[in-house]
């Protein structure tokens, strides 16, 4: 039989936009020292839109870029998908049909459209194949960018943004004082994953990591003592949230995240890991 407590507490949960799909996992949440968040969706809000977009060739123009971009995007589930299909949608551009797409783990996507091979990939792509960064390639802080290359020749580039949720900072310091730590592991660049660590008072991040790192990462902390839990929305994200002490996903993600998870964030509002976290506190101490 369940506890009455417990029981209570999984209904109280509920109400506060925790869906607990297995019981240990909550049971375990008191005991988290260190919550490895996935940025995007969690701490900040997970919409991305389109800020600027960047032809870099003479004959191809930015709405080319998009179209192009567009027609792979319609086969993936990433938010910056999302962002890149709204763009189309916003310039009436119909994204053309797409041949052998693939998913490159971690740094975008390819496929091949009207006979040419696309890709649509992070920063990190073009420094690991020596592809040289363009001059002039400037983004501010906060932005996400993604490059487009056509038939091996980098086209161009698409800067999105996203929003830091306004109760990220509130949580953060909560859990701080909670003596727990917050560390952001990102895929995302460098630069955004420090200002959003410096906005938010985090304990630590790690950019540009492909998601077998995300597993290490956590295993590492693992050995270091930490209990930790870790948020993520992924498909990429799954094998991490399944080694996590406690796995949180995040209530807008893949079907996979929250399968894997013990525990759904159903709102992906930071917040309610405080409210998950005490709850647990709350529910134990009074077993025992
Ligand atoms: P995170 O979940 O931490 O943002 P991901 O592994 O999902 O990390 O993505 C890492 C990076 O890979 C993104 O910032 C982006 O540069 C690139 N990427 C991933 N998926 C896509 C996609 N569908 N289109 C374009 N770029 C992508
Ligand atoms: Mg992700």
């Amino acid at each position: 039989a369940v506890p009455l407590v417990v029981a209570k507490s999984t209904a109280l949960s509920a109400k506060n936009g925790l869906l607990i799909k297995n019981r240990t996992a909550f049971e375990n949440a008191r005991k988290i020292t260190t919550i490895v968040f996935d940025k995007t969706g969690t701490l900040t809000v997970g919409r991305f839109e389109v800020s600027k977009v960047v032809s870099l060739q003479k004959d191809i123009s930015e709405n080319e870029i998009i179209r192009l971009a567009s027609a792979l995007e319609q086969k993936s589930e990433h938010p910056i998908a999302t962002g890149i299909l709204q763009k189309a949608k916003d310039l009436s551009i119909s994204p053309p049909a797409t041949e052998s797409f693939n998913a490159i783990t971690g740094k975008g996507v390819e496929a091949t459209v009207e006979g040419k091979k696309i890709l649509v990939v992070s920063p990190g792509y073009l420094k690991e194949n020596n592809i040289p960064i363009p001059e002039g390639y400037t983004v501010n802080d906060i932005e996400t960018v993604v490059f487009i290359i056509i038939n091996k020749q980098l086209a161009g580039y698409i800067a999105l943004s996203d929003e830091i949720r306004p109760e990220s900072a509130e949580a953060v310091k909560t859990l701080q004082q909670h003596n727990i730590k917050s560390i952001l592991l990102t895929g995302d660049n460098n630069k955004v994953a420090k200002s959003v660590s410096e906005t938010l008072g985090l304990d630590s991040f790690i950019a540009e990591v492909l998601p077998h790192q995300k597993l290490e990462k956590i295993k590492e902390l693992q050995n270091k003592g930490e209990f930790v839990a870790m948020t993520g929305d992924g498909v990429n994200d799954a094998p991490a949230l399944a080694i996590a002490d406690v796995g949180i996903a995040v209530g807008s993600g893949s079907d996979i995240a929250a399968e894997t998870a013990g525990i759904v964030l159903v709102n992906s509002n930071p917040r309610d890991i405080v409210s998950l976290i005490l709850f647990g506190k709350a529910t134990y101490r009074k077993m025992i």
